[in-house]
C-alpha cells in the first residue's frame, strides 16, 4: 500500500528499512508541507507494523487489523489532532456533546475526503485533556495490536501545558508502542520534543507526479489535470482539492482577468471588481492569482515551444496575445514574466495577513497591463 503515497521515496525507504529490519524508534517526526501524505504515511506505517498478511507487501489493506486501521477505528490506534474544547474525559469521551457531531464530521473526512479541509465552529488546539487520555491510555496494556501506534496531527498545535505533559511520555517511552508526530511547521516545536524524535522529511511532490495521480486515481481531465498540478505548490491534497472544486470556475475568472488586460477593457474589469460575489474570498483570490501567474509563464511560451504550454486548452488565445506584442526580445520577456509572479507571491503573503483584497486584485491588474505593453 506504500505504493499508493507517490514522490516521497527518501520518507518510504526510512520507513521500509525500519519495518524490514524490524528496528522502529520510539518516535518518529514527519515533517514536511501540507498535504504531500505524511498522515497516510504514519497510518499504513502503523498497519504495516500491526499487518496480519506475512506476505512482505505489509500493510496489506484487507486483513482485519488493516481493515481498522483505515477506518480510524483500531482500538490501539490513538489518534490525536487539534480540537476545540470538547470537555473530554480520562476515558476519552466528549462531555461537550454539541461537539460529537462535529468530531465525528471531521473523522469522516478524513476517511472519505481527506482533501478537503475540514473546519470546527471554533477555536482549535491540541488540549491537555487529549493528552492526558493518551498518558492515561499509554500507561494501559494494548488491546490486540503487537504495536501501539499514537498519531499527533499539527503537534506544533499542542498549546504549553500539553508539550510538558507530552515530554514526559517521551521521556520514558511506553513499550511496544510508536509515536508519530505529524507537522508542517518545525520550527514551533519545542526543541526538547524534535531532539528525541527520529525526524522523517516529507519533501513537496512535483507537478508531474500530482498530475499523474489526478489523472489515474481521479479521472481528472488532462488540462484540468495539469493546471491544477501546476498551481497546488508539491501538494497533492490542495490538487486533489482543486481538481474537485469550483476551481474551474475560478481558473476562468482569472483567464477573464487575463483576457481583459490583454484586450485594455479596463471599465468591464473595475465593474466585475465592484461585484465580486461574498463567497469570492482571500483564498479565492490566491487561487486566481496563482492562474494568472501561470497563464503569464505560459504567454512566453505560446509562440516558441507551444509543447511546453500548461494550459493547453488556452493555445490560441495565448498565441495571439503573444504575437500581438510584436518583435520584443524574448530575454526582455522572461524577465517581465519572472517580475510578475514574484509580485503575485508577495501578494498571495499580503492576502494570507488579511491584506484587503480589491486592492490587491486591482494592483494584480495593473501589473498584468505591464505584461501586454508592446
Ligand atoms: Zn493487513
Amino acid at each position: 500500500m506504500f505504493r499508493n503515497i507517490k514522490g516521497q521515496s527518501n520518507a518510504l525507504q526510512i520507513l521500509k528499512l525500519a519495518l524490514d529490519n524490524d528496528r522502529i524508534a520510539q518516535a518518529y517526526l514527519f515533517h514536511g508541507s501540507d498535504g504531500v501524505g505524511k498522515f497516510t504515511a504514519a497510518l499504513y506505517f502503523g498497519m504495516a507494523l500491526n499487518c496480519f498478511s506475512k506476505s512482505e507487501f505489509r500493510p496489506c489493506g484487507v486483513c482485519s487489523s488493516c481493515r481498522k486501521f483505515l477506518a480510524l477505528d483500531h482500538p490501539d490506534l490513538l489518534y490525536i489532532f487539534p480540537t476545540p474544547n470538547l470537555g473530554l474525559n480520562l476515558d476519552g469521551e466528549i462531555t461537550k456533546t454539541d461537539y460529537i457531531q462535529e468530531y465525528e464530521g471531521y473523522i469522516r473526512n478524513k476517511i472519505e475526503t481527506p482533501w478537503e479541509d475540514y473546519q470546527f465552529s471554533a477555536n482549535i488546539m491540541i488540549r491537555v485533556e487529549s493528552m492526558n487520555w493518551l498518558i492515561k491510555r499509554l500507561n494501559l496494556s494494548a488491546y490486540e495490536a503487537s504495536y501501539r501506534v499514537c498519531i499527533i496531527e499539527d503537534a506544533d498545535q499542542m498549546n504549553i501545558p500539553t508539550a510538558n505533559a507530552f515530554l514526559k511520555t517521551l521521556e520514558e517511552p511506553p513499550e511496544a508502542t510508536v509515536i508519530i508526530l505529524i507537522t508542517n511547521n518545525l520550527s514551533k516545536l519545542l526543541p526538547t520534543i524534535v531532539s528525541r524524535c527520529q525526524p522523517v522529511h516529507f519533501q513537496p511532490v512535483t507537478p508531474s507526479v500530482i498530475e499523474g495521480i489526478l489523472r489515474e486515481s481521479f479521472n481528472a481531465a488532462p488540462e484540468l489535470a495539469r493546471t491544477a498540478a501546476h498551481i497546488a505548490d508539491g501538494s497533492v491534497q490542495r490538487a486533489i482539492h482543486f481538481a474537485h472544486n469550483e476551481s474551474l470556475e475560478l481558473r476562468e475568472h482569472a483567464f477573464g482577468i487575463f483576457e481583459m488586460a490583454a484586450t485594455g477593457k479596463d471599465l468591464a474589469h473595475f465593474r466585475q471588481l465592484r461585484s465580486l460575489p461574498r463567497s469570492f474570498n482571500a483564498e479565492s483570490a490566491i487561487e486566481v492569482l496563482r492562474y494568472l501567474s501561470l497563464f503569464a509563464g505560459d504567454l512566453n511560451l505560446a509562440l516558441d515551444a507551444p509543447e511546453q504550454l500548461v494550459n493547453i486548452d488556452k493555445r490560441d488565445f495565448l498565441a495571439k496575445a503573444r504575437e500581438a506584442l510584436g518583435e520584443i526580445d524574448p530575454a526582455v520577456y522572461t524577465d517581465r514574466v519572472i517580475a510578475f509572479v514574484l509580485l503575485m507571491e508577495g501578494h498571495i503573503r499580503k492576502l494570507r495577513g488579511n491584506a484587503n483584497l480589491q486592492l490587491v486584485m486591482l494592483d494584480t491588474y495593473f501589473q498584468l497591463k505591464k505584461l501586454f505593453r508592446a
